[in-house]
């Protein structure tokens, strides 16, 4: 196990714990647990060693509060923040919920991590991190807050030292220090901040930079930003928070956060888990047993891919995937009975006014990314639902790749839009270079929000990155 976390020899004592799949706060307090756990009772971490974590999320929160727990007395976490979980710190409308990714664990609608079947496997428990983390569905920013409480704690005893405001830049071994030394930058001002010695490095530095542009159009001026996906939005305002919706608003993407908007979106709710918990009910016993089976399926294809792939490409696996769950959801909709409970569950949720009609989703693709189940099953139920209560009316859009924005357009009959330029007949391997010389010009269109939501960069790790190469782990500890 510790191999698998281990970056190459000749650097023994470097650790990682960023860029695997699944990815979520609850997977991160697991492997950052297990990762302390095995490095103390291999001994390659002492009560004397000075342990250095890079990074203060949840990971490397996690990673230094269990090191303490253990008894090692010399902790370092640096950060180029100068706040803990500085990814969602400050985001007060968006829900963080680590049970949402287990979908449909036997825990998930208790909100009970760990697991709460028998087991003998002794499971490194949430509630050691400390009293006040509760792993719960809770606003992003109270996470945060949690996360700086349970450092404080330690950090007061004197066991642990956060570092804000520094970029570790690069490490290199002291033969005769016997241990690393570790170089940082201010980073604001990207000048030298000096060395620190560690004889263990954790690298908790996340795993990559979110995607939120396109060219600004024409080609050439510059880019066009939307929103990153841990910031303050309006999305379950009624006007989702625009000053005219007239248009629309359009979600760019095919990943989870492109479907957890489009769901916050069209729903007015928080995440797919209050949508779900609305619709379950009235899902007869027949729906309910096909969209387990097809959870299960997903899970276990995805598994099953590590060993044996069974598929040309991923593209075709997740085309598969996605007509697998839209095959079962339009059996649902064609089915007068069935349907007509899930709509009246979905009426009685969504008021009669929110303009459902006013939410689009761009895709690549004719399919979705690799996602969660969750979301990916309430995106497509609410695709329906738009569809029944709009006869004629299409909420997706399917092979588009945005060329570019003018992001402040004069429509013909007055006022302004966000016109957006698209390329047709696109794939989900189109990369952002071939959609920006896309040959000919595919349409324009013109919309009052949106929102680009491309993915995460995950070679823009700052840190020696060509050594952080991805690496396969135990994929879903429970
Ligand atoms: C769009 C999106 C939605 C998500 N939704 C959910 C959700 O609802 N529920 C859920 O459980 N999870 C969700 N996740 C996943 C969750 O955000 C991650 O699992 C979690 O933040 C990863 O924690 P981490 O500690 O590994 O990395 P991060 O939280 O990214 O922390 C890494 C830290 O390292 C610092 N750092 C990086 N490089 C350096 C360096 N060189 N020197 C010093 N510091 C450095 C960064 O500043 C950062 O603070 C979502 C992720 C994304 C992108």
């Amino acid at each position: 196990m510790l191999d698998k976390f281990q970056l190459t020899v000749p650097e023994p004592d470097i650790y990682r714990i960023g860029q695997y799949r699944p990815v979520s706060i609850r997977d991160q307090v697991i492997r950052a647990s297990f990762l302390i756990e095995r490095l103390w009772t291999t001994g390659r971490l002492k009560s004397t060693s000075k342990l250095l974590v890079i990074g203060a999320g949840a990971a490397g929160v996690t990673a230094a509060v269990k090191a303490v727990h253990f008894g090692v007395t010399q902790v370092r976490v640096a950060d180029v923040s100068d706040r803990v979980l500085s990814l969602q710190a400050g985001c007060t409308t968006r829900w963080l919920d680590p049970a949402q990714y287990d979908w449909p664990a036997s825990h998930w609608d208790k909100e009970v991590w760990p697991v709460d079947e028998p087991t003998s496997f002794p499971y490194p428990t949430a509630t050691k991190l400390s009293a006040v983390v509760n792993l719960e569905a809770d606003y992003a920013d109270e996470w945060s807050a949690n996360f700086a409480f349970a450092l404080s704690v330690y950090e007061s005893a004197g066991s642990v030292n956060f570092v804000p405001g520094v970029k570790v830049v690069d490490w290199t071994f002291s033969t005769t220090k016997a241990c690393y030394e570790v170089e940082f930058d201010d980073a604001a001002t990207k000048t030298s901040k000096g060395s620190l010695d560690a004889d263990v490095i954790i690298f908790a530095g996340g795993f990559g930079k979110e995607l939120v542009s396109v060219p600004a159009w024409p080609l050439g001026s510059g880019t066009y930003s939307s929103i990153p996906f841990w910031s303050d939005d309006a999305f379950e305002q009624p006007n989702f928070g625009l000053a005219s919706l007239n248009l629309g608003m359009l979600v760019s993407g095919a990943g989870d956060g492109s479907l957890q908007d489009f769901i916050r979106l069209v729903s007015g709710q928080r995440s797919a888990r209050e949508v779900w918990k609305a619709v379950e009910p009235a899902l007869s016993p027949t729906a309910h047993r096909a969209f387990e089976r097809l959870v299960d399926w997903d899970r276990n294809s995805q598994d099953a891919e590590q060993f044996a792939p069974a598929y040309g490409s991923m593209c075709e696996r997740l085309a598969a995937l996605h007509a697998r769950y839209q095959a079962e959801v339009q059996r649902l909709r064609g089915s007068v009975a069935e349907w007509a409970a899930v709509a009246a569950a979905l009426d009685a949720l969504i008021p009669t006014a929110r303009p459902t009609d006013k939410v689009f989703l761009a895709l690549k693709s004719a399919h979705f990314d690799g996602c969660y189940s969750l979301n990916r099953l309430v995106t497509l139920l609410l695709i329906e639902y738009v569809q029944h209560k709009h006869p004629g009316h299409f909420p997706v859009f399917v092979g588009v790749g945005i060329r570019g924005v003018v992001p402040t357009y004069t429509l013909p009959t007055g006022g302004t839009a966000i016109l957006v330029v698209v390329a047709l007949s696109t794939t989900c391997e189109t990369t952002a270079a071939e959609i920006a010389n896309w040959p000919g010009q595919g349409g324009a269109r013109p919309f009052d929000g949106i929102v680009i939501r491309h993915g995460i960069d995950t070679t823009a790790l700052s840190v020696k990155s060509a050594k952080l190469a991805p690496q396969v782990v135990p994929s879903h500890l429970p």
